[in-house]
């Protein structure tokens, strides 16, 4: 299976009234873990690799040439996605690297200049067969400036989407980034009449904060791309904080390492069957 295309997998997902699951790496176990984890549910998945990851890693090559080497040998469809890029030269080099999606967050510009930046990405991104998702209405927690009881405005979105021409809308419904409780209460009110108004497919950032049934019900909503982080960050070293605990003399990261892989598979697994991705 080579890495297919974000309109591939969103069309897939709508088609069968389904939620796509959308995971950031972290490094590469991550990335084996998350398709590791979508091969077991028997569902396609978006690897998303952020502005802070590919910055934590010193630039977007070396994870992001792992990402696509894993997208390329997996059982499922897998698409590569750049998550929360803030900056244009981001954009281009996952391009390069066989990225077939963005997301371009200016959500922390003013609304026209906002506007201006999402289109002249969009328009630069569809030349070279990229989906561009963005943002509007401030999801909370990103940097700690934004509120969890952001809502984005449906005739707004709708404007907004007309005026960018991108292909996918990120909204703020109630979750908020980085969240380490799972007990966000969703507009799924809001949700609907933003799946009225909006043709293009919705995207949910912060899911890690949101409980099972209302994931569940957010896709029922009409919610398509369902992103999560932290609960998989949580998974991860909770599980390595085990393995570490019970050895006091483990020290070959593999074994430790690998008890955090193991938990993220089953995490991805599990979230892909509550959106209704698993076959
Ligand atoms: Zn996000």
């Amino acid at each position: 299976m080579t890495a297919v295309s974000m309109a591939q997998v969103v069309a897939a997902a709508q088609d069968a009234g389904a939620g796509l699951g959308a995971f950031n790496v972290i490094g590469i176990e991550h990335a084996e873990a998350i398709v590791a984890g979508a091969e077991a549910a028997g569902s396609p998945v978006v690897l998303a690799v952020s502005e802070n990851c590919a910055a934590y890693h010193g630039g977007l090559a070396a994870i992001g040439a792992a990402c696509a080497c894993l997208a390329r040998s997996a059982a499922v469809p897998v698409a590569l996605h750049l998550d929360h890029a803030t900056g244009e030269d981001l954009v281009s080099a996952a391009a390069g690297l066989g990225f077939g999606s963005v997301m371009f967050d200016a959500s922390a510009l003013p609304y026209q200049r906002n506007v201006a930046a999402t289109a002249a990405v969009a328009r630069w991104g569809h030349e070279r067969g990229l989906w561009v998702e963005a943002e509007l209405g401030e999801i909370g927690g990103k940097d700690g400036v934004h509120s969890p009881a952001a809502r984005t405005d449906p005739a707004a979105a709708a404007a907004y989407v007309a005026a960018t021409g991108v292909d996918a809308l990120a909204v703020a419904v109630g979750s908020s980034h980085a969240m380490l409780t799972r007990d966000a209460v969703l507009d799924l009110g809001l949700i609907g009449r933003l799946r009225r108004a909006v043709a293009a497919p919705l995207v949910l950032h912060g899911s890690s904060g949101v409980p099972d049934q209302a994931l569940t019900a957010a896709v029922g909503a009409g919610m398509t791309k369902i992103n999560v982080a932290t609960q998989l960050n949580k998974v991860f070293t909770a599980a390595v904080r085990a393995a570490l605990a019970a050895d006091a003399a483990l020290v070959d990261p593999r074994r430790y390492c690998s008890a955090g892989r193991d938990a993220i598979a089953a995490e991805v697994a599990r979230l892909l069957k509550v959106i209704g991705a698993a076959r």
